[in-house]
């Protein structure tokens, strides 16, 4: 992406908010959308006197995160105390870390329409949500709900490596599908457990050093992001070229007319005074309890798209496509492991089964045909039983009754193929004697009429005739 003979360069710092059953400092747990103000403690209110634990899960996903992508994991973990007042954040300071964040370095490995290409990260480190200020709600009044104070997040920062709103659309969604794949966040970013802010600032194509950055906050979809990306980018070229000052400063998105507009001038990390939060004990964290982690990792959707393509022999698309996400690889798996070979069970599920689930905007876990179930059916058309046009009719059959047998569908459908020799022999017998001209004109050379002949056979077999067995019977009577 240049302009004007401008790049843009882009860091991103995106919160992902952990699914732990507890909060970060507090016991009450945290579901979204539940009734206002219902999932709140002393500790999360900041009641006077009120005192955190830290929750262990919160450590763990740190760490299984940052192994993933392949950062180093610090053992002595200090928290720290970020000093600000807002009012859904009662205690006056979030706990948060400052100096000794958990993961240090690593990468984030994207692709690119220009090839692959690895994206820096700077530091991972544990912090907590904040409470949710609603100004949309009440004409007269922000209103104010706390269930969200104290939800654990990991901040992710990446180095400025980003240079475009496509390379930081395929980062959010490696980020993403990780999180997914480690079960440590449901990564939904309409529901706000997928949060980022933009950096970004211009400079000369071919300029080492960088320009004032610009922070933009407020971005809750992928295409928000792109878009704020792209905004920013033209704006800050045009105030570049008419020799204006670009500010450090935050902006904020507005999704309508997709255009940033100043919110803050930036704070320094002065104005938080930072000091070790008092109330919490560091944590240290063993070598071998990392190590432990390390080895107890899921395989990553890297890693089972390798396999998928050098060990079962599937495309790259075909790979690419089930390891999207761990549901979807995971019934792949469920489907071969009852026996399906491997590239038919990967069409049935990128073909029909999509198609299904794409009609009804549903997903793979809700798919109400089990991994069994499809294998059954799949091995119903390698053993000929029944076509793989019936065979899709069966499917969707299948879906409307959950638990229904495959075979006793085709059965009941009459879609079973008939593929016993004696049984077709007789039926091609009666055509080909109730067209003696056309058998005739057939073995004077015009070999075309075998379609004539198969459409009669299937005729007379009501669909159900192997088509290839009947052509061989046809054949073997004519030639
Ligand atoms: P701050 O102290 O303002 O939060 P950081 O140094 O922590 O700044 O960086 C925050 C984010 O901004 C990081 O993702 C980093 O990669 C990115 N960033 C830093 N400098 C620039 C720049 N000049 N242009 C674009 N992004 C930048
Ligand atoms: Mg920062």
């Amino acid at each position: 992406m240049t302009h004007k003979g401008y790049e843009a360069v882009i860091g991103l710092e995106v919160h992902v908010q952990l699914s732990t059953r507890s909060k970060a400092y507090a016991g009450e747990g945290y579901g979204y959308g539940e009734a206002p103000n219902t999932q709140v403690s002393p500790v999360s209110l900041g009641l006077p006197g009120a005192l955190p634990r830290a929750n262990w899960g919160v450590v763990q996903a740190a760490t299984r995160l940052g192994l993933a992508l392949g950062c180093t994991i610090r053992e002595y973990n200090e928290y720290a105390r970020k000093n600000y007042f807002y009012p859904d954040l009662t205690k006056g300071y979030q706990i948060t870390q400052h100096e000794t964040p958990i993961c240090n370095g690593g990468h984030v490995a994207i692709e690119t329409s220009a090839g692959p290409k690895l994206i820096g990260l700077t530091r991972i480190h544990m912090e907590e949500d904040t409470g949710k200020s609603i100004h949309d709600l009440d004409p007269f009044h922000t209103l104010l709900d706390y269930n969200r104070a104290g939800v654990p997040l990991l901040e992710i920062v990446s180095e400025p490596d980003l240079r475009n709103g496509e390379e930081a659309y395929a980062y959010l969604n490696e980020i993403r599908q990780l999180v997914r794949y480690l079960d440590i966040s449901d990564g939904n970013m309409e529901e706000g457990s997928l949060r980022c802010d933009v950096n970004i600032s211009v400079r000369p194509v071919g300029r080492e050093a960088f320009g004032t950055k610009v922070e933009v906050k407020n971005l809750n979809s992928f295409r928000h992001v792109q878009k704020a990306i792209d905004f920013e980018f033209q704006r800050q070229v045009a105030a570049v070229e008419a020799g204006e000052v670009i500010y450090q400063e935050t902006r904020t998105f507005d999704a309508g007319k997709g255009s940033t507009s100043v919110l803050r001038i930036k704070e320094d990390a002065n104005d938080y005074r930072y000091f070790t939060e008092p109330d919490l004990a560091p944590v240290r964290l063993t070598p071998s309890w990392i190590e432990g982690q390390r080895q107890s990792l899921p395989e990553l959707p890297r890693a089972r798209k390798l396999r998928y393509q050098s060990e079962l022999g599937l495309s790259e698309y075909d790979a690419q496509l089930l390891t999207d996400d761990k549901a979807t690889a995971a019934f792949f798996d469920a489907v071969c492991a009852a026996g399906a070979p491997a590239k038919t069970a990967a069409n049935w599920i990128t073909g029909p089964v999509a198609g299904w689930l794409n009609e009804r905007a549903s997903s793979i876990d809700r798919l109400p045909v089990s991994a069994a179930s499809l294998a059954e059916l799949i091995g119903l058309i390698e053993a000929r039983t029944v076509s793989h046009s019936a065979a899709q009719q069966i499917f969707g059959r299948m879906a409307d009754q959950p638990g229904a047998q495959p075979k006793a569908l085709a059965e009941a459908l009459g879609l079973i193929q008939q593929s016993d020799e004696n049984a077709l022999m007789a039926v091609v017998d009666s055509v080909l004697a109730d067209w003696p001209d056309k058998v005739a004109e057939y073995q004077s050379g015009k070999k075309g009429l075998i379609g004539l002949f198969m459409g009669e056979v299937m005729k007379r077999s009501r669909g159900s005739a192997d088509p290839k067995v009947a052509t061989d019977l046809l054949r073997r009577r004519l030639d």
